[in-house]
């Protein structure tokens, strides 16, 4: 368990201070010795402001963080949710708003669908990536980091716009990630991670948002081995199992299993994690999906007014995840 991280976003100024008492307080106390830091829009980026949203840290305050981390021997991971998660439901985010030309469906309905869902942008625009290699560019150098993190999870929209109409979903999601890899890893030299759901078949037994429900599973054939997977699974499954974690090490993969709010699953998670590890498995990434600000202060003991029914489930797997890592 080499690798034992907690994700967060900061989305706002404010959440700045939370992150810095996570590095230099509650992540060391709790064992933790990696951060994956979700910034995506929210970062005052110079080279692209229209892809900045309102209120968010600059590069100054992401040198202090790097600083704390450095300082608390936490490596700290910058990411860009790229390909998907391009709005919540029909609200685009800043890039699509600045460039709605880029989006991949711009007229399907977000509420038509299971739960709901997220515009995409278009993985044949080249002038995406024009916009997007600076504003990667820009965070790592503010983080100094030496990992990034693409995102790339829950990827339902794509193979709807003309140019990609026809091409299999599995070709246009590898294109996606080997495009990203040549400026992360090959260009910039960075360890290049991302989210391993869209890489999973459904006879992994997961569930849709889990694995590919759309034919993108065939892109693990086409994509480059040194690339990080993180292998999130949040539901306590039937059989007890995360075949995952086993696949993505078999086809070649560093897998980094992460886990949320359900404290058996965490367990779980865990002990698999532990039971199908070679020296591919890096360890454990406890994701937490609730706002910092909220996060950091209930992680320390403090009472917390929040709207978010996950927070004392959040919290107390965290920290049963850290126990667990401990031993
Ligand atoms: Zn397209």
């Amino acid at each position: 368990m080499e690798r034992r991280g907690i994700h967060v976003g900061c989305r706002s100024r404010e959440g700045v201070a939370a992150v810095e008492r996570l590095l230099g307080e509650i992540a060391p106390r709790l064992g933790f010795n990696w951060i994956v830091l979700g910034v995506t829009g929210h970062f005052a980026y110079q080279s692209h402001p229209e892809a900045a949203e309102p209120d968010s840290m600059d590069a100054a305050d992401a040198r202090r963080l790097a600083k704390l981390a450095r300082d608390n021997s936490i490596t700290l991971v910058p990411e860009y949710n790229c390909l998907g998660h391009q709005s919540f439901k029909d609200k685009p985010h800043a890039l699509l708003r600045a460039r709605p030309e880029f989006n991949e469906a711009p007229d399907m309905d977000m509420e038509a669908f299971e739960f709901h869902n997220f515009y995409s942008w278009c993985p044949n625009r080249p002038e995406v990536y024009e916009i997007v290699f600076d504003l990667i560019d820009e965070l790592t150098d503010a983080f100094g980091a030496e990992q990034f993190h693409v995102g790339m999870d829950e990827v339902f929209v794509l193979g709807e716009c003309p140019r990609c109409k026809g091409t299999p979903n599995s070709e246009l999601f590898a294109k996606a990630v080997n495009d990203l890899h040549e400026h992360v890893v090959r260009k910039r030299g960075l360890e290049m991670m991302m989210w391993g759901d869209r890489l999973l078949p459904p006879s992994t037994g997961y569930s849709m948002w889990e694995r590919s429900n759309n034919d993108t599973e065939g892109a693990i054939d086409m994509i480059a081995r040194d690339i990080v997977l993180c292998d999130w699974h949040y539901e306590v499954m039937d059989q007890d199992d995360y075949p995952s974690i086993a696949y993505f090490q078999e086809r070649g993969f560093r897998v980094w299993p992460a886990g949320w709010n359900e404290l058996d699953a965490v367990r779980r998670l865990i002990e698999v994690a532990r039971r199908d590890a070679s020296e591919k498995m890096l360890g454990y990434l406890a994701t937490t999906w609730v706002p910092v600000g909220d996060l950091v202060p209930a992680l320390a003991g403090e009472q917390v007014q929040t709207d978010s029914a996950e927070l004392p489930k959040v919290v107390d797997c965290v920290k049963s995840g850290a126990d667990l890592l401990q031993k």
